[in-house]
């Protein structure tokens, strides 16, 4: 008899294992360092950080790596002479660990997130998703310099940036406009056939409430000419404007 429990339990746990990857087999991988319209996207294992130089000396970046060392940051920075205080701006889509492991390496950095995401950003809150919430939320140490409103308008130097709630993912995940990019966090994705997907619903607080939230920004963003490409954290960036968008909203 029992082998007919262990046969079971393994079958169960490839399934878990199966659904708890397979999302991430479909995307399209992610480049290694992408300099695109005077920002940067670097590479931090399976995401990657915005990294965008708003003046001489002073740098915003979206999202902050997985990397508790920040050490592809900290590469980027000294590439161009600079150092960590020189980061003044951390703009985060949303409060996964993977986007906020390399914040307490910038202290001079203002950290910044849509209101709704605090609790998730400070650790009071997995922000959902059933796969991350088998292990309980514990402070991050964390703490939010400004909450962001939807519709608001940053002025960074050289760049603005559009604010932009697109809850499903996590209650308060966002998307920043900003110069040609559209930077999607893990709200969306390319696929390997090149075609925008919504979140992984595993790592997701409500699936059907992200894709809502995609087909609202399509709504919103429909004759925006400024845009010219979809930047996502766990897979490569879409050209195309916003053509791809719209196409998921149409099939929605
Ligand atoms: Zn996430």
């Amino acid at each position: 008899m029992w082998w007919i429990v262990a046969v079971t339990f393994v079958m169960i746990l490839a399934a878990v294992v199966r659904r708890a990857i397979g999302p991430f087999l479909t995307l399209k991988r992610l480049p290694e360092r992408l300099e695109i319209n005077g920002m940067v996207l670097i590479k931090d294992g399976f995401v990657t950080a915005g990294f965008v130089p708003f003046s001489q000396r002073e740098v915003a970046l979206v999202d902050a790596g997985n990397d508790v060392d920040a050490k592809a940051i900290l590469a980027e920075l000294s590439r161009r002479g600079l150092g960590p205080d020189d980061v003044r701006v951390i703009l985060l889509t949303h409060g996964h660990a993977d986007h906020t492991g390399g914040i307490a390496k910038f202290p001079k950095a203002q950290v910044m997130a849509l209101a709704a995401e605090t609790d998730v950003v400070e650790g009071r809150s997995t922000g959902g998703g059933w796969i991350l919430r088998l292990r309980p939320p514990k402070p991050t140490g964390i703490r939010l310099s400004r909450t962001l409103r939807d519709g608001e308008i940053l002025d960074l130097g050289s760049f603005q940036v559009r604010v932009f709630a697109v809850p499903g993912h996590t209650p308060g995940s966002a998307a920043y406009a900003i110069g040609e990019n559209l930077f999607l966090g893990d709200s969306a994705n390319q696929d390997t056939h090149g075609r925008l997907k919504a979140a992984p619903g595993i790592f997701s607080g409500s699936a059907a409430q992200n894709r809502k939230s995609l087909v609202e920004l399509a709504g919103r963003l429909a004759g925006d000419r400024s845009i010219k490409r979809l930047v996502f954290s766990h897979s490569a960036p879409l050209e195309g404007g916003m053509t791809p968008l719209l196409e998921f909203a149409r099939l929605a």
